[in-house]
């Protein structure tokens, strides 16, 4: 488990993280989300002993990384610009890295296999792919056979089969019980990969929560309805508390006679058994999907939203 309590970094007057508090929790992927500049790359060198916190604490297994044992069986990280010697091959890197950590030789030809690199391992990894290189440095990250696991945009770089790739990895080591937190600007990657999301907006908590209440919460989810009696339902859809959005449904068709409404603020269900009840007929009942990428959109341009008037206030 990782727990992250009033965590706060400033550079100069600027805070880059701002009183964070969040735990990450083991046997699930954690999405950590934000724009750039959010503050993650600067959260996660502070949960790994990189950065210093200006005030607060950043634990992994109830201790801060600097007091771990042995580290790299603990935490296995991948963060952004790793530096490697390029003059060295993939295989050279990893024993070197096994063994100043003491960890077992063995291991190293073990992570090559899992990260699909036992062909390359001879070549210098001066020669090697930016895709090559973000698996180079999952191997190193996985060298330890660590139980909690930091991938700082792990896909930067991976081509569409190495996406697919890193995403089994993912939830396969949650469903070893490893704690996995993984922050991405992509939202369709994690849409698919997380189950849990912890978002951050100018260095502050924004949402924590699962997946599903992420996408639930936002005000994008309608129904849309298609029905001949519009002119009957419309107005006991909006006395049951119902708004009709005029927003298209998404599918670019024209509005018309037969157009879909939009309905938003009931759910399906109630909806169907309004109509059902005064005998109006439906053609179509059907709940909207919202993506992460506008759900995300909507939460932090409320955020930036909610800072411009603080800051109108205080000035
Ligand atoms: P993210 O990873 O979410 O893109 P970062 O943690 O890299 O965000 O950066 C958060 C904020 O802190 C940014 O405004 C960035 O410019 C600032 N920052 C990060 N590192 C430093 C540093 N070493 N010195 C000064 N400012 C920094």
């Amino acid at each position: 488990m990782i727990a992250v309590k009033g965590l706060s970094k400033r550079y100069g007057d600027k805070f880059a993280v701002d009183k964070l508090d969040f735990t990450v929790k083991p046997g699930r992927v954690t999405g950590f989300l934000g724009p750039n500049g959010a503050g993650k790359s600067t959260t996660l060198r502070m949960i790994v002993g990189l950065d210093r916190p200006t005030s607060g604490s950043a634990t992994v297994c109830g201790r801060p990384y600097r007091d771990l044992p042995s580290p790299l069986r603990t935490v296995g990280a991948l963060l952004e610009a790793r530096a490697v010697h390029s003059g060295r091959t993939a295989r050279e890197h990893l024993r070197g890295l096994a063994a100043s950590n003491r960890l077992p030789r063995r291991r190293v030809d073990e992570v090559l296999a899992r990260v699909g690199l036992t062909d390359t391992a001879r070549r210098r990894v001066g020669a090697f792919s930016l895709g090559m290189g973000q698996r180079l440095g999952i191997a190193a990250a996985l060298l330890g056979d660590p139980e909690i696991v930091i991938l700082d945009e792990p896909v930067n770089g991976l081509d569409p089969e190495g996406i697919q790739w890193v995403r089994e990895l993912m939830r396969g080591m949650a469903e070893e019980g490893r704690t996995v937190l993984v922050s991405s600007h992509l939202m369709s990657e994690m849409q698919d990969t997380a189950d849990h999301l912890i978002v951050i907006g100018r260095g502050r908590l924004a949402a924590d929560c699962s997946m599903t209440e992420f996408l639930a919460r936002s005000a994008h989810n309608g129904v849309v309805v298609r029905t001949p009696h519009a002119v009957e339902l419309v107005p006991l859809l909006r006395r049951a508390g119902g708004t009709i959005d005029d927003g298209s449904t998404g599918r670019g068709e024209p509005p018309g006679e037969n157009a879909p409404l939009v309905v938003k603020g009931l759910d399906a269900r109630r909806i169907g058994e309004l109509a059902g009840r005064h005998g109006l007929w439906l053609h179509e009942l059907a709940p909207q999907r919202v993506s992460l990428q506008e759900a995300f959109m909507e939460l932090t341009a409320d955020a930036v939203e909610y800072r411009a008037k603080e800051e109108g206030r205080a000035a």
